[in-house]
């Protein structure tokens, strides 16, 4: 969507909107996970075709997929700047799927290796230019960590409303749970996160839909505060369910594990806070210059 040629996106785009095909971003390797610049991954080209070597790790959608933006090194002398995005399809000769990873959590998700040996993608298959391949991820990311954040929110939301129904009806003392302030306050404070959350992710996608051009920050912020919101707020559901909600008899203990994922992928959260703090201080520079 953001920087395909129309052909491209006429090709792909509608199979991807309908449901008939699912697409996955593959950036993460082994020795480049944060550091995203390490990606080790080539892609030679040679005629009409790039040849790409190398293994891209936990993968979401990997093996599920049948369209990949995968990011590559078409020039590794110049680093970040030798970068490129190119578009492999499944059953692509020379690509094929490594294990399927055993997770804390989002277990419904697939999470695979991707592995390519002398694999074979015509020259229509880059995106943009040779050389974008780090500010199509970037800029990729700044689209997608809103998603990340509303992940959290539906995660949280869920958690919230079935501490609610449990404080209602669990007794203690003779009386429902639900009566004691201090059960009450930590359902307040969940709800009053919740929508603090969901007020600044929702912020973030206006901006994204009404075209504003540079969201890194204020992305960075809404997948920052939602995850750690939702990991709070599903820790906190846990304890208002006690014991029954260390026990797989409720989703309470998977909403937990599927918090944690929030705060990770996407770039960790320590990432975002680096994102947000730059922004800050060239915003600070460029208003001093003027
Ligand atoms: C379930 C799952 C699904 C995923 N799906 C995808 C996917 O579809 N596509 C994809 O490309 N990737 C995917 N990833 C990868 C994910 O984006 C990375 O795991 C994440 O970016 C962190 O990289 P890392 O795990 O290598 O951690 P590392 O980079 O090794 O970080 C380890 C720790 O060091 C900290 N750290 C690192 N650098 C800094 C720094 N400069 N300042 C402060 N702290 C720092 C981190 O915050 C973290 O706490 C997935 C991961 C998981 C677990």
């Amino acid at each position: 969507m953001l920087f395909g040629s129309e052909a491209q996106k006429k090709k792909y785009l509608p199979q991807i909107a309908s449901g008939e095909k699912l697409a996955a971003f593959a950036l993460t390797e082994a020795n480049a996970g944060s550091d995203a610049a390490g990606v080790e991954t080539t892609a030679v080209r040679k005629g009409d075709k790039y040849i790409i070597n190398g293994t891209k790790q936990w993968i979401t959608n990997g093996g599920e997929a049948e369209i990949y933006t995968v990011i590559v090194m078409t020039d590794k002398k110049r680093g970040s700047r030798g970068a490129s995005a190119i578009i492999v399809e499944k059953d692509t000769p020379g690509f094929t799927f490594g294990k399927k990873e055993i997770k804390m959590g989002i277990r419904a998700s697939a999470t695979r290796e991707l592995v390519f040996q002398d694999c074979e993608v015509p020259v229509e298959n880059l995106l943009h230019k040779e050389g974008t391949g780090f500010i199509i991820a970037m800029k990729t990311l700044d689209a997608s960590r809103p998603g990340i954040g509303s992940q959290a929110v539906g995660v949280a939301q869920g958690a919230l409303d079935a501490a609610v129904e449990y404080a209602r009806g669990r007794v203690q003392f003779g009386q429902k749970i639900s009566s004691f302030q201090a059960i009450q306050h930590m359902l307040a404070d969940m709800a009053t996160q919740i929508e603090a959350a969901r007020a600044l992710v929702y912020a973030t996608a206006r901006m994204i839909d009404s075209g504003v051009k540079n969201v890194a920050k204020e992305s960075a912020m809404s997948k920052l505060f939602a995850s750690d919101m939702c990991m709070k707020v599903t820790v906190d559901a846990v304890q208002v369910f006690g014991g029954y909600g260390y026990m797989r008899d409720y989703p309470i203990e998977k909403m937990m594990r599927d918090a944690k994922i929030t705060q990770i992928y996407e770039g960790t959260n320590q990432i975002q806070r680096n994102v947000i703090a730059l922004h800050l201080i060239k915003e600070a520079a460029s208003k001093k210059k003027k």
